[in-house]
């Protein structure tokens, strides 16, 4: 079971839909939300990390004439998840909302349209399968 977050900006009033965090009881091994920055359309919007992470096969070359599979880890870098050290002002006294070992903080993140550190992730409920 995981829960919902809210990003509100104290500065600039942005605020989006509730975002959920981690998976529920039936779909955890292949859904994990998270609040991420989504840098095209420059919005906070809820990812699942599985899909975050993909790998990709691409061919290479060796010895000339014989392929070579290569697996390598791409990162989805349209979004910029806000567990990531960049996206929040690192404050000790701040608490965290936390899904596995993902932290999130819970005042003093990235608020995309301001570009301050003012935003805060308000509880929004418990997420119930
Ligand atoms: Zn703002």
């Amino acid at each position: 079971m995981g829960f919902t977050i809210i990003p509100i900006c104290k500065h600039c009033g942005y605020k989006t839909e509730s975002i959920s965090v981690g998976g529920g009881r039936m779909n955890h091994l292949t859904v994990c939300g998270a609040p991420a920055w989504n840098i095209e359309n420059n919005e906070i919007e809820g990812i699942n990390l599985y899909n975050y992470k993909k790998t990709i096969v691409i061919r290479k070359k060796f010895l000339y004439f014989f392929n070579r599979k290569v697996i390598v880890e791409k990162i989805n870098d349209k979004y910029v998840p806000y567990y990531e050290p960049r996206m929040f002002i690192e404050d000790k006294e701040i608490g965290t909302h936390n899904w596995n070992n993902k932290h999130y903080k819970k005042r003093k993140n990235f608020c995309p349209k301001c570009k301050s550190f003012n935003l805060d992730f308000i509880d929004g409920g418990i997420m119930f399968d």
